[in-house]
């Protein structure tokens, strides 16, 4: 450590204004007392900066057996180098005394906030089922799912209102704890969050009378959610924020909406395309005819033309599902199912042995158009 030629050093004593007699516990209330007085976050006085390092120092010093003694046998001297974190042992490898505490203030006295590890509350996924027709023109839906959300008491902080937080006594506000490790390359160093203030620095003293201090609670979320005309089973939407919050005032994951569509009794949806079957006799396909159909805004004739086919397609033209990125619909496949009767009254019986021996005995090939293209042709 290299300290400036004209810079004068306190006696650690008088910084925490204990005798030197002063015991562990002593010296710990001392500190503490002082450094929730002279944080930066709380004195606004010019110097408060300073004060608080030396403050820091001061404790980092005479809190530990082996610093004091030698601080104690050699002054400032004894301990230099050990003052700004307490590295001795492992020559170089850390910065500069400056560097620590430059990392801790961020340079300036409000930058010791951000120390604080912000961790953001969890995303979350809700699963919601819609009806057929909703997915096909959109709906808004609104729902309630219990999650953590912001203590409203304590505005998220944590602590109870009127009350600030306290540099934590185990790190000295850093942080960090440094942990040496003995490994065949030699010692290592880790650094880890502090497990008292899970790496904030500070710690709550007095915490929040409703939450305990995580500054979440437990509670009902309410949410409006718009889902797009042509959404289709499966997809997600992203609700930005409106998952769990983060504890003490972190902010709130996303909420994930996974949508389950409906089936509906008689359409079939391939993404914007909607596929129905229409069973008809076999005078409706010899001669044609005119039937009812289920569209997605209720019945609609379609003419079945004279001749139709098993497997023939009828086209609704945009009369399927809208498209979710631009214009248009799909279309509504009506698809002919030529029904062959299994129980069949006498006077039907007789009807068709006429029908069959003026038709002959042989069925005249087609040239196209069968049940099979047609299925090819459907799913390909
Ligand atoms: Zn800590
Ligand atoms: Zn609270």
């Amino acid at each position: 450590m290299i300290l400036p030629a004209m810079a004068v050093k306190r006696d650690y004593y008088e910084v925490l204004g204990v005798g030197r007699d002063a015991d562990d516990a002593a010296i710990k209330r001392a500190f503490r007392r002082l450094a929730q007085q002279h944080h930066p976050d709380i004195d606004t006085n010019d110097g408060a900066e300073t004060r608080f390092k030396e403050l820091n120092e001061a404790y980092r010093v005479l809190s530990d057996r082996q610093r004091r003694s030698a601080y104690d046998m050699f002054g400032h001297a004894g301990v230099e180098g050990a003052a700004a974190g307490g590295f001795e042992g492992f020559g170089g490898g850390f910065g500069p005394f400056g560097d620590i505490f430059d990392a801790f203030f961020g340079g300036s006295p409000a930058g010791a906030r951000r120390r604080s590890r912000v961790v953001a509350g969890a995303d979350l996924r809700y699963d919601l089922t819609i009806e057929f027709a909703e997915a096909v023109f959109g709906v808004t839906k609104e729902f309630s799912f219990p999650t953590l959300v912001t203590c409203a008491h304590c505005d998220g902080a944590g602590g109870e209102p009127g009350t600030e937080p306290e540099t934590c006594p185990e790190c000295n506000g850093s942080g960090e704890k440094r942990r040496v490790a003995q490994t065949i390359l030699g010692q290592m160093v880790n650094i880890v969050a502090c497990p008292r203030c899970q790496g904030e620095g500070r710690i709550i003293a007095t915490p929040c009378t409703v939450c305990g201090g995580d500054g979440r609670i437990r509670e009902e979320r309410d949410v409006v959610v718009n889902i797009p005309a042509g959404i289709d089973d499966g997809q997600r939407i992203a609700l930005e924020s409106q998952g769990e919050a983060g504890p003490r005032g972190g902010p709130n994951g996303d909420l994930y909406v996974a949508v389950k569509v409906r089936e509906h009794a008689q359409l079939v949806r391939r993404g914007t395309e909607l596929y129905h079957e229409l069973p008809i006799t076999f005078p409706q396909a010899a001669l044609g005819a005119s039937l009812s159909v289920p569209t997605v805004e209720g019945e609609e004739e379609v003419e079945v033309p004279a001749g139709a086919q098993s497997g023939q397609e009828i086209r609704l033209r945009g009369k399927g599902v809208p498209r979710l990125r631009g214009a248009g619909r799909g279309d509504l496949h009506v698809i002919v199912n030529v029904v062959v009767p299994t129980r069949l009254s006498k006077r039907e019986r007789e009807l068709l042995r006429e029908l069959g021996e003026e038709s002959g005995p042989a069925v005249v090939p087609k040239d196209s158009g069968s049940v099979l293209d047609r299925l090819r042709d459907l799913f390909s």
